[in-house]
């Protein structure tokens, strides 16, 4: 019933939730906070390969992708820096090579690492953006998925600021469903079955995203949006 008034609803002067004859009841009002979340739609520029409601910090770690590479799986991770704290610069920092090994000891076992993401999902929900969609970013690492090796060449990699050992936010799964849309819109080859944890192709090497996500809830989100 509420998805389908979800389905069937519209985001302004139209809804009769904006009326001023109709009871603000606290339902109506969680229920239009929520409503705002889910339908508002995210834009892609073909062009730059920027979605437009990203912050853009832009990242050297990344290159062509091989020439017959179709884009055909999203790989969710999860990282904090330094680990289990959340809000800081560290990851920002990591994927544009500005570590500063003196600020934390793990910085200084990581710090030359030449890595990046696409895409990274802040605690509040914020939006950024490294690499361009249609370039490859250095996040999956020696891994296989679809009977392939090397997951970087084919794949869009998404980053949720988390840890093993913490829930995620909820703003975080709504807009990873969202980005989710968006991604298989632009790229239709990632099929629903094409969404992978990083320890899904690199098993034994890599554990995130971690216990904590939600795989159940994450898919459910996108079917609302499908
Ligand atoms: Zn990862």
């Amino acid at each position: 019933m509420v998805e389908q008034r979800i389905r069937n609803a519209k985001v302004g002067g139209s809804t009769p939730l904006s009326g001023t004859t109709f009871p603000r009841s606290k339902y109506l009002l969680t229920f239009h906070r929520d409503l705002v979340h889910i339908q508002k739609i995210m834009n892609y520029d073909p062009e730059s390969g920027l979605i437009k409601e990203a912050r853009y910090v832009a990242s050297d770690n990344f290159d062509d992708r091989p020439g017959d590479s179709d884009v055909e799986a999203l790989i969710v991770h999860a990282i904090s820096l330094p680990p289990g704290e959340f809000g800081g610069g560290g990851i920002e920092q990591l994927f544009c090579n500005s570590l500063d090994p003196d600020e934390h000891p793990y910085y200084s076992e990581i710090c030359e690492l030449k890595v990046s993401a696409h895409l990274l999902i802040r605690r509040d929900g914020e939006l950024v953006q490294f690499v361009p969609l249609d370039r490859r970013a250095w996040h999956a690492g020696v891994s296989e998925c679809l009977g392939r090796a090397e997951v970087n060449d084919f794949s869009i990699g998404v980053e949720l600021e988390g840890s093993d050992d913490e829930p995620f936010e909820e703003i975080q799964y709504q807009k990873l469903a969202k980005l989710t849309q968006l991604i298989q819109k632009e790229f239709p080859n990632i099929k629903p079955d094409h969404i992978y944890g990083h320890s899904d192709i690199a098993p034994g090497r890599k554990t995130d995203p971690g216990p904590h996500f939600d795989w159940q809830h994450f898919q459910s989100l996108c079917r609302q949006l499908a």
